[in-house]
C-alpha cells in the first residue's frame, strides 16, 4: 500500500470525465484547482467532475483550491509574447492593464512603481529572463534586460526580496476563497505567505484547512512561526527558485519537510518533479531520483503541476510517481521516524494525542500488529499519528465527509466514513470490524485503536487499545 500521496493539478490535458477516472485509479489522491488560470466557472465544473469520477472510482479525493495571493503579473501581450533580447529597455506602466509589448508592459498593482528602486532585480518567464531596474518615475518603472528570453502575456513577476507595502491578502483572493467553499473545496493554498500573521488574515474567513507556500525567502526566515500558525505547508519549489539562489532550493526543502515533520504537519514537495514527461512518456534519471529523494526526506505528498495540466502524458504521469514512491517506500528508516520525526518539546506539551501517537508507534514494532485504527472528528488525531510514520498502514474513521477528504494528503492515511458513537467500546469494536471488512487483517491478527473519552467530542484522544482481531 503506497504512503506517501499524490497531488496532481487538473488543466485542459485532464479535465474531462475518463482522465480524471484513470488518474484517480493511477493513484491521485488530491486534485489541485490553481485559480491563477481559468475563470470560476470552469472550476465549478472541474470541481463536480472530479466528485462525479472520485464517485465511479470508488476512491476519496481532495479537492485543493490554489490562490494567487499576492502573485504580481505582467497584463497582457499583442501576440501573447515578446521577445526580449539584452540591453532592451522595457518601460512597466503601473495601475493598468493595457496590452503590451516588448518595449511597453504592464502591471495592475498601481503600488510599484514606490516600492522599487533603481537597482531592484525584475524576474519573468520564470526566473529566465532579468531585468535590472534603472529608473523610477511617477507610476511608471524602466529595466534593462539583463537575460533575454520569451516573455508571454500574464506571467509571473518575481521581485526577490520584501515589498512591505503589497497587500498580504487582496480582496480578489478573499472573493476566490468564498467561491472555493462554495463549491466545497477540501483545503486551500495560499501563495507568496511571507509571515504567519498572513495565515491568520485568511483563517478569519474561513474554517477550510490552510496550505502554506513557502517560496519567499521571508518565508524560509519565518519558516516556524508560519508553521505554528498553517495547516500543512508546501515546498513551491518553482518560485523558491527564482526569489532565492536556486542552489539553495534543495536545503530549504529539506528543512522545510523537516520542520513540518517535528510540527505534525503534512508537507507537499511541489514543482517540476517529473517535468520532462510533459513531453516525454519516460522520466529523466535525475527526476525519479529527485521524487524518491523527496520521500526519503519524509515529504507527505508529491505534486504535479504542469505534467498534469497541461502534459502530453497526464494518466501516465501519476503512475510513474506512485510507481516509485512504492519503491522508495520500501527502504524508509521507520523506526528512526518513529522515535525522533516529531518534536520531543511537542509531544509532551500536555497533549496526551502526541503521547499515544508515539507509544502507538512502539506498539505497532513491538506487538507487530496489523494496523492502526484512528477514530477521528477533526482529522487531528489521524494527522499526529501520520506525523510519527507508524511501519502499518493507519486507517482513519470519520462521520465528517469533509475530514474523510482532508486524510487525502496525509502520509499512510487511508480514509473513510464511520458513524458517531457515544459510548467508547462500540465506537473500538465498529473500528476493529471495519478494518477487518476491508480485508487489511486476519483472524488472530492484532490491531491498535486509539480513541478519545468522552466518545463524540474532538481533541480528546487519550486512550490505546489493543485489539485481537
Ligand atoms: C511553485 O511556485 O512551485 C508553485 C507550486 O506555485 P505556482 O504553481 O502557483 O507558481
Amino acid at each position: 500500500m503506497r504512503r506517501t500521496k499524490i497531488v496532481a493539478t487538473i488543466g485542459p490535458a485532464c479535465d474531462d470525465h475518463e482522465t480524471l477516472v484513470r488518474m484517480i485509479d493511477a493513484g491521485m489522491d488530491v486534485a489541485r484547482l490553481n485559480f491563477s488560470h481559468g475563470t470560476p466557472q470552469e472550476k465549478a465544473e472541474t470541481a463536480a467532475r472530479l466528485r462525479t469520477a472520485a464517485d465511479r472510482a470508488g476512491r476519496q479525493v481532495a479537492v485543493l483550491q490554489d490562490l494567487p495571493g499576492p502573485k504580481l503579473r505582467i497584463g497582457p501581450l499583442r501576440d501573447g509574447v515578446a521577445e526580449l533580447k539584452p540591453s532592451d529597455r522595457v518601460v512597466f506602466a503601473c495601475g493598468t492593464e493595457e496590452t503590451g509589448d516588448a518595449r511597453h508592459m504592464t502591471v495592475a498593482w498601481p503600488g510599484l512603481a514606490e516600492a522599487v528602486e533603481p537597482d531592484d532585480v525584475f524576474y519573468l518567464a520564470d526566473g529566465t529572463v532579468r531585468l535590472r531596474v534603472e529608473d523610477v518615475r511617477d507610476r511608471e518603472i524602466e529595466a534593462v534586460v539583463e537575460l533575454g528570453g520569451a516573455v508571454a502575456s500574464r506571467q509571473g513577476l518575481n521581485i526577490p526580496g520584501e515589498l512591505a507595502s503589497l497587500p498580504s491578502v487582496q480582496e480578489e483572493d478573499l472573493e476566490m476563497l468564498r467561491f472555493g467553499e462554495s463549491i466545497g473545496v477540501d483545503m486551500v493554498a495560499l501563495s507568496f505567505v511571507r509571515r504567519a500573521a498572513d495565515i491568520e488574515a485568511v483563517r478569519q474567513h474561513t474554517r477550510v484547512p490552510l496550505i502554506a507556500k513557502i517560496e519567499k525567502p521571508q518565508a524560509v526566515d519565518n519558516a516556524e512561526a508560519i508553521t505554528h500558525s498553517a495547516d500543512c505547508l508546501m515546498v513551491a519549489r518553482g518560485d523558491l527558485g527564482i526569489e532565492l539562489r536556486i542552489e539553495e532550493v534543495p536545503l530549504v526543502q529539506k528543512s522545510v519537510i523537516a520542520l513540518a515533520g517535528a510540527l505534525a504537519r503534512p508537507v507537499i514537495t511541489a514543482t517540476q518533479m517529473l517535468d520532462s514527461m510533459v513531453t516525454s512518456s519516460r522520466p529523466t534519471r535525475a527526476e525519479v531520483t529527485d521524487v524518491a529523494n523527496a520521500i526519503l526526506d519524509g515529504t507527505d505528498a508529491l505534486m504535479l503541476s504542469q505534467e498534469t495540466a497541461v502534459g502530453a502524458h497526464p494518466v501516465e504521469t501519476v503512475a510513474m510517481m506512485a510507481s516509485i514512491a512504492e519503491t522508495t517506500e520500501r527502504a524508509l528508516p521507520y523506526e528512526e521516524w518513529n522515535e525522533r520525526r516529531v518534536r520531543r518539546l511537542e509531544r509532551s506539551d500536555q497533549d496526551p494525542a502526541y503521547t499515544v501517537a508515539y507509544n502507538a508507534c512502539a506498539a505497532a514494532r513491538q506487538l507487530e500488529l496489523a494496523a492502526l485504527v484512528i477514530p477521528t472528528l477533526s482529522g487531528r488525531s489521524a494527522r499526529i499519528i501520520s506525523a510519527h510514520r507508524p511501519q502499518v498502514p493507519i486507517l482513519a474513521l470519520s462521520p465528517g465527509k469533509e475530514t474523510v477528504r482532508r486524510c487525502s494528503l496525509m502520509w499512510g492515511v487511508q480514509a473513510a466514513r464511520m458513524r458517531r458513537h457515544e459510548v467508547t467500546e462500540e465506537l473500538i469494536a465498529d473500528a476493529t470490524r471495519r478494518v477487518v471488512e476491508l480485508g487489511w487483517v486476519q483472524p488472530g491478527d492484532r490491531v491498535g485503536v486509539t480513541a478519545g473519552l468522552p466518545s463524540g467530542r474532538p481533541g480528546t484522544t487519550s486512550l490505546f487499545q489493543v485489539q485481537h482481531v
